[in-house]
């Protein structure tokens, strides 16, 4: 069976960009003959806002994108992301690190790495042969030691849409943090667990998440789960040609009126690259009959282009 899922973080309404991500994921599931899925990313306690997922579900509804089964809330599974915490520490995937931020930095820095040079702050493994006893502040999945496991550091995988890619996830990235110092799960972990456990088998979401995925891609294999399918789709820009986020101030979508979420629902197709559709009287017909199109374009496109 084939499950696709929309998977937003509850620190505000959806906005543009987070409409794509939906209208996409929901799209390719149809074309599959799929399910779509909805899992409220609540593990970030302090920056999700009360109240902020039930009105994400509500403007779904409102597209008339609603989810095959129960939505699946990230808060209540803590167990669940401990037992593969615990899996990895039993097999010697995951160590403890007392390091702050800043004696990171310090230690890149003695390194002579540059942060321009590697982007995200690759950790430089100073807790991986002990903590020399300083307190665990967070637990980190050992990369290094899974790349000699499995033979390689090299990730390859396909995107549906951006093709081939390739990430070294020890020189990119380095050992990366799978609970985090606050005590709250980090977003690889909480996500690969989930989507194995919810059997998704396409991942459909927006082009920033893309370089996290060989991440994803290696804690997959660590946990023996199999990998989805994946697909980054088009962002939405803000006026400074930044993604639209609700940390920038994106606009909350105007979903009041019928034609206000065709309106909406256009726009997101359009970023897609999909048709747009006149606007009859009566504008709930025209959106069912929209999605329809949508789909069958989606299909010609992602579907049966490929095998
Ligand atoms: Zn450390």
């Amino acid at each position: 069976m084939v499950r696709g899922r929309f998977a937003p973080s509850p620190t505000g309404a959806l906005h543009a960009g987070s409409l794509v991500a939906a209208l996409a994921s929901w799209l390719d599931a149809r074309a599959l003959q799929g399910e779509w899925l909805v899992r409220i990313e609540d593990i970030d306690g302090p920056r999700c806002i009360e109240g902020a997922a039930a009105n994400i579900l509500q403007q779904l509804a409102l597209c008339g994108l609603h989810p095959d089964g129960e939505v699946l809330y990230q808060s209540s599974r803590n167990n669940i992301y401990q037992q593969a915490l615990n899996q990895l520490i039993g097999r010697g995937l995951a160590y403890p690190c007392a390091c702050t931020r800043k004696e990171i930095e310090e230690h890149q820095a003695s390194l002579g790495w540059s942060l321009a040079r590697h982007q995200t702050a690759v950790y430089p493994g100073t807790c991986k042969s002990g903590l020399n006893g300083k307190a665990a502040r967070a637990w980190r999945f050992n990369v290094s030691q899974w790349s000699k496991l499995r033979g390689s550091p090299e990730v390859h995988w396909i995107d549906r849409r951006l093709g081939t890619q390739l990430q070294n996830v020890q020189d990119e990235v380095g050992d990366f943090v799978v609970k985090r110092a606050d005590g709250m799960w980090a977003y690889q972990l909480a996500v690969v667990v989930d989507d194995a456990e919810q059997g998704i088998t396409h991942v459909v979401r927006g082009e920033d998440l893309t370089d996290n995925t060989a991440r994803q891609f290696l804690l997959q294999e660590a946990l023996g789960f199999a990998h989805p399918h994946y697909m980054h789709t088009p962002l939405v820009l803000g006026a400074n040609g930044e993604k639209l986020s609700k940390q920038n101030e994106a606009k909350v979508l105007d979903l009041s009126s019928s034609k206000a979420i065709c309106f909406a629902m256009q726009a997101a197709a359009s970023t897609l690259g999909l048709s747009a559709l006149a606007q009859p009287a009566n504008a709930s017909v025209a959106l069912d009959e929209a999605l329809n199109i949508w789909t069958q374009e989606w299909s010609q496109r992602y579907v049966r282009a490929k095998p």
